[in-house]
This record gives structure tokens, C-alpha cells and sequence, in this order.
């Protein structure tokens, strides 16, 4: 059996080297333009060097997102883009638009995957993209597993599926809702997340009143999606021969990057080491519950993909708030240094979620400022705190309350 990579996603340089601390394979980005989240934080030239640079020393890949629909404006633009990504040695393009493609074959030598915006639901489409020079196709969403697993018999690409994170309700992606009611296209990657929204009724006549069409004042989503989790499936994953399982999330935060990847990792570990006694472990479902999500679907991998809808609201939840990142420990002193994210004072009850190590939880009895004065609350952002901790604590691991 060959054990899939798992590949994360990279909102930013902090969110990449998280990603692979924490156990990823591999990585995904965008580019200040042409990936499909226009909204992200998103990589410069500079910071591309330096991404590369980092996984590579890590002896792992990174993949760029290239997977707008292109308009004949951008070629200049996008040759000149796709040539630095080839001498940055970034690992992949990931493309959707035939024109995009053709562009990487003429001027670059980059590998090449087909983003799941290309909506590859079956064989032949997979077989045409690897007959045409592609050496992986992302699949739709869309398929359940035997359709994976039919691809899989008749292509010899290799096969990559989402296995986390947020879904889009209309086809992978493909959608002109918010385009329509903001003029913000999602295929240009500026979505709006219009699917999101409370939608009421309004009668013609009277367009001054709206009529709620859900089934109590919170009015309604209709066309909200609950999140992607096939992890209580990840054995079937592994055993249908998928070579990278992705997970969604380049706008997500660095403690849902740290939380879902440490989780995979350990699954598919797990799993390859020992498949005959391998089963779901508690702990992983109660990590995958403490980062932001909304309520979880195995979508149409397992079932016919329905019940994948939230009406009750549109906003995530977590069970875990995350307050700063471990960036020095001083095991003589027993002293973590922490970058402080979020609020915390004196007699919190804390967690430390580590890279490697187990989570362990404790109360916080001492905190001092970056001058060494002690104080009893960390209120400011991105302030240095060096605190007691009560075991050994790994660098990059995450406080949380
Ligand atoms: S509006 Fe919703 S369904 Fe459409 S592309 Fe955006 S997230 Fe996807």
C-alpha cells in the first residue's frame, strides 16, 4: 500500500509552515492574482522564494493554485507569472482553464494538476487531461467513492480528493450566484460566499416586505452547506489508491491548519501502519471539533449527498479559542515564550496543541512581559509573553482556551 500525501492549505507563509510542522506533505498557495482567493492573504514573489525555499528544506512539495477562468487581458500577465513560478521550482500549477493549461505547456516546465474548478466527474475527462500532459486531476466533490474508484481502474494519473473542510453548494465551485448580486466573480476568485446569506421571500407587489421562508425567526439558508469531514472514512480513501488527500481551508486560521492537519496525519499514520486494528480515535473528532467549522458531511463520498444543508445559521463554530503560538521554550526554567493571538490572564485554564507531542492542558500561575516585568493579563496583540508551563512544550505548538 502507498501511503497518499496529505496536502494543506497555505493562506499565508505562517499558515505554510504550520501546515507542514504539523505534518503535511505537501502545500498549496495562491499568488497575489490568478488563484481563487482573491480575498486571501495571498503570496508576493518574496514570500513565494521564501515558501519554496522553507518546504524544500523540509523535503516536501508545494503546488500553486493558477485555477482562475482566464480572459484574454490576462495572458501577458500570467505568462510572465506562470516563468517565475518556474524558476521559483514550485512542484505543480494548479489549472482549471484550458487556456491557463496551454499557456504551461508552452512557456514553462511546470508539473501540472487539475484543480477541481475544471469539474472532473468522470474517467475520460481524467484520462483527456493526463493524455493531454496533466499528472494529477483533483476531482469534483461531486462523486461518490465507487465513482472515485472507477476513475481510479481507468486512469493512470494520479488521483487527488478533498477530504475537509467548506463546500460550495453549487457545482465545485462553478457558480454565478455572487457574481450576479455583488458583481464579484467567483470564478475570478472574489466570491462572496452569497450561498451564505439569510434569504427571505418577496411578493411582487410588495416589494417592501419580506417574507421569512424558514421555519423560525432565524429565517432561512437554503442554500448554506454544512462542512466536508470524510476522516471517519480515511481507510476507504486510503484503499481506493487516491495518491493526496486535500484539505480545503486557505482563508481558515492557523489553529484550524495546526488542528486538521495534526488529525490526517495521524489518521493516515495510523492507518498505514497498522490497517487491520486501525479505528477512529476519539480524540481526533474532538479536534476536528474545536476548530472552526460548521456542522460536518461526508458529502457525496458515502450516500447521495443529501441533508448537506444548514438552515439554522451560517456561522461556524468552534470549541476552542486560540490565544498565542509557542515560539521559544527554556526547559531549565520550565519558561514558554509565547506570541499572544488572543486575550488571556492569569488563572485561565489553557491547552497547548502540539506539533508532535500530546495535548496537555494547565492553569496559567505566571506570566511576565518581554522586559521581564510580571503581569497578570495579555491583552495586547502580538505581545510577547513568557509564561510557566507545567511539561515541556514543543516550539510552534498553540495555546488555546
Ligand atoms: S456563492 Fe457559494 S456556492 Fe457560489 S462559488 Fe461562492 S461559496 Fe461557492
Amino acid at each position: 500500500m502507498t501511503k497518499p500525501e496529505l496536502l494543506a492549505p497555505a493562506g499565508n507563509l505562517e499558515k505554510l509552515k504550520t501546515a507542514l510542522i504539523y505534518g503535511a506533505d505537501a502545500v498549496y498557495f495562491g499568488g497575489k492574482n490568478f488563484s481563487l482567493r482573491a480575498f486571501g492573504d495571498n503570496f508576493t514573489r518574496e514570500d513565494i522564494l521564501s515558501a519554496v525555499e522553507f518546504t524544500h528544506s523540509m523535503g516536501k512539495k508545494i503546488y500553486a493554485a493558477v485555477n482562475i477562468f482566464a480572459r484574454n487581458d490576462d495572458f501577458d500577465a500570467l505568462i510572465d507569472y506562470l516563468k517565475f513560478l518556474d524558476c521559483a521550482e514550485v512542484d505543480a500549477v494548479l489549472v482549471s482553464d484550458l487556456g491557463v493549461f496551454s499557456l504551461v505547456k508552452e512557456f514553462t516546465n511546470l508539473e501540472i494538476h487539475i484543480s477541481t474548478q475544471a469539474n472532473v466527474t468522470n474517467w475520460r475527462a481524467a484520462k483527456f487531461f493526463h493524455d493531454l500532459g496533466a499528472s494529477r486531476i483533483v476531482l469534483a466533490r461531486e462523486l461518490s467513492r465507487e465513482e472515485i474508484l472507477s476513475v481510479k481502474e481507468n486512469c493512470t494519473a494520479e488521483l487527488e480528493i478533498f477530504v475537509h473542510g467548506a463546500m460550495c453548494i453549487s457545482y465545485s465551485g462553478r457558480c454565478w450566484l455572487s457574481k450576479y448580486l455583488t458583481g464579484r466573480d467567483a470564478n475570478r476568485g472574489a466570491c462572496t460566499h452569497s450561498c451564505r446569506w439569510k434569504y427571505n421571500l418577496v411578493e411582487e407587489t410588495r416589494p417592501e416586505e419580506n417574507f421569512s421562508v424558514g421555519e423560525d425567526n432565524r429565517g432561512s439558508y437554503v442554500m448554506n452547506s454544512k462542512d466536508l469531514c470524510l476522516l471517519p472514512h480515511v481507510d476507504k480513501i486510503i484503499q481506493s489508491g487516491v495518491a493526496s488527500l486535500k484539505i480545503e481551508g486557505r482563508m481558515k486560521s492557523v489553529n484550524y491548519v495546526a488542528g486538521v492537519v495534526k488529525v490526517y496525519r495521524a489518521a493516515i499514520d495510523s492507518y498505514c501502519a497498522n490497517p487491520e486494528e486501525f479505528k477512529i480515535r476519539d480524540e481526533w473528532l474532538a479536534e476536528l471539533d474545536k476548530v472552526a467549522h460548521r456542522p460536518y458531511t461526508t458529502g457525496f463520498f458515502i450516500g447521495d449527498g443529501k441533508s448537506t444543508e444548514i438552515y439554522e445559521t451560517s456561522k461556524p463554530s468552534r470549541s476552542a479559542n486560540f490565544l498565542g503560538i509557542v515560539r521559544a521554550f527554556d526547559a531549565e526554567t520550565m519558561t514558554a515564550t509565547i506570541e499572544q493571538r488572543g486575550k488571556f490572564e492569569l488563572g485561565n485554564r489553557v491547552e497547548f496543541l502540539q506539533p508532535q507531542g500530546k495535548t496537555f492542558s494547565q492553569t496559567l500561575t505566571s506570566m511576565r512581559d518581554e522586559n521581564d516585568t510580571e503581569i497578570t493579563a495579555a491583552p495586547h496583540a502580538q505581545q510577547t509573553v513568557k509564561i510557566k508551563v507545567s511539561e515541556p512544550v514543543e516550539i510552534w505548538s498553540l495555546m488555546r482556551e
